[in-house]
């Protein structure tokens, strides 16, 4: 399973592929990508193996210049293409490794406030959490923050935003997840491998940590929201 992000100004859906080719050695089952284009979000998913995601691709292209992608290992919802990530509402769409331990507790809270959950994931209560942030007024970056404290288990996510063309917003606590850092683009990937072709310059996040992504650059937070600093190294596989 592994996840990856990008920012740019150029197209990314081939690049999202490139790099979740480069995490397959971590085991999937179905794999998928979301991109924005004039800030409309679009996802492609399929099942098995990422070939099938490419032929889908092939067919039917995405142009955006920000999109997130994800190689699952299905823990909760077997492995079908509604199961398979990103999951998405009219307001965000996620990826995420790892398990929502309480997952149950808020679809129940979030069904009975009217929310309509689309697949059996324990990984849609992210989305729809974010959204009714959302829908209560928050902006993207309030909106995750209040629904991380929400969350029991172990994760990495990535956030793409209907409408924000130059923002991304990463978060872990047991997973491990990594900021890239290009020129004039930037990248979120479960590992230094996914991204080793696109930067020299990989920092890992720490338990707890958040990150909001822009074309510019990258603003880390620890889990209580505090401004931190986390180490640059090189992007290992990097020729
Ligand atoms: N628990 C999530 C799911 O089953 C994510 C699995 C993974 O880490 O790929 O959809």
């Amino acid at each position: 399973c592994g996840i990856i992000g990008i920012v740019s100004r150029k197209p990314v859906a081939n690049r999202l592929v490139d790099a979740l080719k480069r995490l397959e050695y971590r085991g999937y089952d179905s794999a998928g990508v979301a991109t924005l284009d004039d800030g409309a979000l679009s996802r492609r998913r399929a099942q098995g193996k990422l070939v099938a995601l490419e032929r889908l691709l092939a067919e039917k292209p995405l142009n955006g210049s920000i999109g997130i992608g994800h190689t699952r290992w299905a823990t909760h919802g077997a492995a079908t293409e509604e199961n398979a990530h990103p999951h998405a509402t009219h307001r965000v769409a996620v990826v995420h490794n790892g398990i929502i331990e309480n997952f149950r507790e808020l679809r129940a809270e979030l069904e009975a406030d009217g929310y309509r959950f689309e697949s059996q994931t324990d990984t849609e209560a992210v989305a729809q959490l974010v959204t009714r942030e959302i829908d209560r007024g928050a902006s993207p970056r309030e909106a995750v923050f209040r629904s991380l404290k929400r969350l029991d288990g172990a994760f990495a996510l990535a956030f793409l935003f209907p409408g924000e063309e130059n923002l991304l917003i990463g978060a872990r606590r047991g997973s491990p997840l990594a900021v890239g850092d290009g020129e004039g683009e930037m990248f979120l990937g479960s590992d230094g491998i996914a991204l080793s072709p696109f930067t020299e310059s990989v920092r890992y996040l720490e338990d707890g940590d958040w990150v909001i992504l822009s074309r510019e650059g990258a603003e880390i937070f620890d889990e209580n929201g505090a401004p931190a600093e986390r180490a640059a190294r090189r992007a290992v596989g990097r020729t």
